[in-house]
């Protein structure tokens, strides 16, 4: 029996033919992914696609080095609680805001780096652990049965000039947003579901899920001018 076209891999790019990384004299990034908890395996797959290295992140000594940090999807309150649990919790907002390491949270990744999750957090009583990186306001679980899972497309100018396939799975969304942060891309009744603020990214889809890489190359390349940046400073 042949693969259909659709399940086949494309060949990855090797690391220095990353059109982010080309042409640069640089080492290519290394990106890690949170991999306490959720869909790490996927994302770990798009970026070999993209011919990015990456990193299972599982304790703090995982993030020496790194040049950017996925949190995935999964559960939020688990990974909140196993972020507490290993020091990644603190040792991750530490590398984010005095290291200045790129973040980019997918659904459940997306709640964990907001600030706000409003009364919609952990229902056991104890507030549910955030990273609180960007200023967003996010309600959890926002899609009522009927619409617990659903796939559609939307527009992301600055990510890609065709629409994308946007897979929500008990997804999140964005309710308030603050100074500074970028819409990406709106349901079509104009509530946010991707956000940017500088160098933090969140989508309350799962790119990874999909044969899509445009996201993941939107955010390799956030962390390519970072770390060239940094280079400079
Ligand atoms: N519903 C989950 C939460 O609130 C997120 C789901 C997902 O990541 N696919 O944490």
């Amino acid at each position: 029996m042949t693969t259909p076209a659709s399940l086949e891999e494309p060949a990855a790019l090797p690391p220095t033919e990353h059109p982010a990384i080309a042409g640069s004299s640089s080492p290519p990034p290394v990106i890690g992914v949170l991999a306490l908890q959720g869909a790490f395996a996927e994302h770990v797959r798009a970026l070999a696609r993209l011919g990015v290295i990456s990193r299972e992140v599982r304790l703090p000594a995982d993030l020496d080095g790194l040049d950017g940090l996925i949190v995935p999807g999964g559960e939020s309150t688990t990974i909140g609680k196993l972020l507490g649990r290993t020091g990644l919790l603190d040792a991750i907002r530490q590398q984010a805001t005095a290291d200045a390491l790129p973040v980019w949270g997918t659904c459940a990744g997306l709640i964990v780096l907001a600030t706000d999750i409003g009364d919609s957090g952990s229902r056991i009583g104890q507030p549910q652990p955030l990273l609180g990186l960007m200023d967003l306001r996010v309600r959890r679980n926002a899609f009522g049965s009927q619409l617990d899972s659903f796939e559609t497309d939307l527009a992301a100018p600055a990510v890609a000039d065709r629409p994308l396939p946007a897979v929500f799975i008990r997804a999140p969304v964005i309710e308030a947003t603050g100074d500074g942060v970028e819409v990406l891309a709106r349901l079509p009744d104009g509530r946010p579901v991707a956000a940017r603020q500088g160098r933090f990214l969140a989508t309350a889809f799962h790119p990874e899920l999909t044969d899509d890489l445009a996201f993941h190359r939107y955010f390799v390349e956030v962390v390519a001018a970072e770390a060239a940046e940094r280079r400079s400073a």
